[in-house]
């Protein structure tokens, strides 16, 4: 089965090249074999000595990756072969095959500059142009100089792959062949309303009248894809008789692990698999026996709004570059069929590639990184993608609010604490103030929750009521503090209740994902012994469990107010309120504790654009605290404002 990968029969080639070249570009079609065989490769030419670093801009590709390795090697997972994400660790000290998220690696590198630990090193998916993977290149263009004998492989499913060549002086491309059969694809004559309804509709023709093979649905996010698979799971039953039986499965990142694996596993008998996925299937994971590819047309995407100071994920069109990648998923193993619900017309309309998410994401992040780096001249510095000056300008002032950098623009104390935690500048900023004052244990169980996606479920409409009466209790007891306030009393429930049937059973009645919640105290633990390895000589009482809730609360809100200063709006007449950093209206999203509420001025943590722009994650805050705790920032705003 394995032999018949394309790229193992080009693999002697393979080695030879890698032998003699310090730095490859290796492009390949997804599927052709390279993430799961490449590594195998090199640790098979030098005996078992090399020590192999492989990274994925997603999580799920890595641990899905390691899984798959440490099978096909006959090891146990975590020995030979083992992956690192954030906050979960399954490899050691004798690993040789480490999959690992580009964040990883990059984190390693800033604590231990050589990479020492390793002999070669991979970037994969290097085509999806992340901002880390796009950083590392930088950085391992500088280390390569030093360090004479470490190997890397740039691996990129897509063609262009002259820029990564240029960029490392003209580093050797190969091509991998992958196996192509050829694929028919069907545009719509006209532009659908109803994506989800388009979809399903789809699905149950190419059931009902094409040929056996599963199919592969690509669609926007989590919320529109678990519409389909419920409805789909609904039509099952009435589907003619005489059909074989359709399984439908979502595939997205925040989906626990178990349910990812199941798309990988054969379904037994007479049976049609349909995989509704996001655009994680299209080129890091590798799903077979798929022959029918509907394609919806948009991704969600983040990006930077100026306008607001956040970045935020929105639904967009994909490229062409992304169309081709969808369709060819139907092509691996025999022809197939592709079916893109938009026009022709429409499709001619698409941009040919994605900016590389450098262009258009925050890049607080990289600039804190490079500044931890010992850069100074964060503009001139080896980027293979030069944000805009702007973006950088913009960069440095949040970084400069946060207090990672001083008034000369370097990093402070603070900043270096804040560049190594495994969150966003603006959490560790929060974090570490909570730390400060002595009440990061009870900080660390909301940043806990903010750093897990889709921890509170939006109850089907029938159900709502019922739901909401079930977490109105734990509501009245924030005292009105809000929902960061909240979701920590969510937890400390949580963590009250004794056995795991209690724990589950009362997540579900509030609608509140068991997974992510347990995933919630592991997070807690991982992030605490950052805390506490950070901060080792500053050692302080923690007071959290000494103090009054009513004090508590508004001390933590205190805390999170350093971290979101830009995220702050005034009260307008009416519900509204107005940003203070950019001046838009937002309104309070209905499933915050604080939508009837009328309080002067609020912050909150995300930023969600719908048919208007809401604030979820909203706490009432005093302007004096915002005086007290930022007032560089105040000042520059109101200055040239209209308040
Ligand atoms: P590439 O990185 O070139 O896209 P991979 O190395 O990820 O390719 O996958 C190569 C092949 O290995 C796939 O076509 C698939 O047949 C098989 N494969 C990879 N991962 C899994 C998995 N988790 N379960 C089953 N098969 C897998
Ligand atoms: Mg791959």
């Amino acid at each position: 089965m394995m032999q018949r990968l394309p790229i193992c029969e080009v693999q002697t080639d393979l080695e030879k090249k890698f032998t003699k070249n310090r730095i490859t570009i290796l492009v390949g079609e997804t599927g052709s074999g390279k993430s799961t065989q490449i590594p195998q490769f090199i640790l098979r030419m030098s005996n078992g000595t090399e020590k192999i670093a492989v990274t994925q801009p997603r999580r799920v590709a890595a641990i899905n990756l390691a899984k798959r390795v440490a099978e096909e090697t006959k090891t146990t997972l975590g020995q030979d072969v083992g992956y690192t994400v954030r906050f979960q660790n399954m490899s050691g000290p004798n690993t040789k095959i480490k999959y690992l998220t580009d964040g990883m690696l990059l984190r390693e590198l800033l604590l231990r500059t050589s990479l020492d630990q390793y002999t070669t090193i991979i970037l994969d998916e290097a085509h999806e142009r992340t901002i880390i993977t796009d950083l590392l290149m930088g950085f391992l263009k500088t280390l390569l100089q030093t360090r004479v004998n470490l190997r890397l492989i740039v691996m990129s499913a897509t063609l262009d792959a002259d820029r990564f060549s240029r960029f490392f002086d003209g580093a050797e491309v190969l091509y991998v062949q992958g196996r192509r059969f050829p694929v028919q694809r069907y545009f719509l004559s006209k532009p659908v309303e109803d994506i989800v309804d388009a979809t399903v509709r789809t699905a149950i023709q190419i059931h009902s009248s094409e040929p056996m093979g599963d199919i592969l649905a690509f669609l926007a996010g989590q919320e529109d894809i678990d519409k389909v698979v419920d409805t789909l799971n609904d039509m099952i039953r009435s589907l003619p008789v005489g059909l074989p039986e359709l399984v439908a499965l979502p595939l997205y990142a925040a989906l626990p692990p178990q349910q990812q694996l199941k798309v990988f596993e054969k379904v037994p008998g007479n049976k049609r698999k349909i995989i509704i996925a996001t655009n994680i299937a299209e080129t890091s994971l590798t799903i077979s026996g798929v022959r029918y590819v509907i394609d919806g047309g948009t991704q969600k995407v983040k990006v930077w709004r100026h306008d607001l100071g956040l970045d935020s994920l929105l639904t967009m069109p994909i490229s062409k570059s992304n169309a081709a990648q969808r369709m060819g998923r139907a092509g691996r193993e025999a022809a197939g069929k592709c079916y893109r619900l938009y026009t022709e017309t429409d499709y001619g309309g698409l941009r040919s590639q994605m900016e590389p998410e450098v262009e258009r994401c925050d890049v607080s992040f990289p600039i804190l990184t490079l500044k931890l780096a010992g850069v100074t001249d964060v503009l001139g510095w080896n980027w293979l993608e030069r944000p805009s000056k702007a973006a950088i300008m913009s960069a440095l002032m949040q970084l400069y609010t946060l207090k990672a950098l001083d008034d000369e623009g370097k990093i402070t104390e603070l900043g270096k604490k804040m560049a190594v935690l495994p969150l966003p500048p603006h959490l560790s900023a929060v974090l570490l103030d909570a730390y400060q004052k002595g009440i990061a244990d009870a900080v660390l169980d909301i940043v806990s929750c903010l750093s897990i996606e889709n921890l509170i479920m939006n109850p089907h409409p029938d159900k709502r009521d019922e739901v909401n009466g079930k977490r109105l209790p734990f509501i009245t007891a924030s005292g009105g503090m809000g929902d960061l306030v909240v979701l920590r009393n969510y937890v400390q429930h949580y963590r009250s209740l004794l056995s795991s049937e209690e724990k589950k059973e009362w997540c579900k009645e509030l609608h509140i994902n068991y997974r992510a919640m347990s995933n919630v105290e592991d997070v807690r633990k991982q992030l605490e012994s950052y805390l506490k390895a950070g901060s080792a000589n500053s050692k302080s009482e923690d007071k959290s469990a000494k103090l009054g809730p009513s004090i508590l609360n508004e001390q933590i809100i205190q805390c999170f107010l350093t971290g979101f200063v830009s995220n702050t709006a005034l009260r307008l007449p009416g519900k509204t309120y107005r940003t203070i950093a950019g001046g838009q209206n937002i309104n309070v999203h209905p499933s915050s504790s604080m939508f009837d509420k009328k309080v002067d001025a609020i912050m909150y943590t995300e930023y969600m654009f719908t048919t208007k722009a809401y604030a979820r994650n909203v706490s009432p805050i005093d302007l004096q605290w915002l005086q007290q705790i930022a007032p560089h920032f105040l000042s520059r705003r109101t200055a040239g404002s209209d308040y």
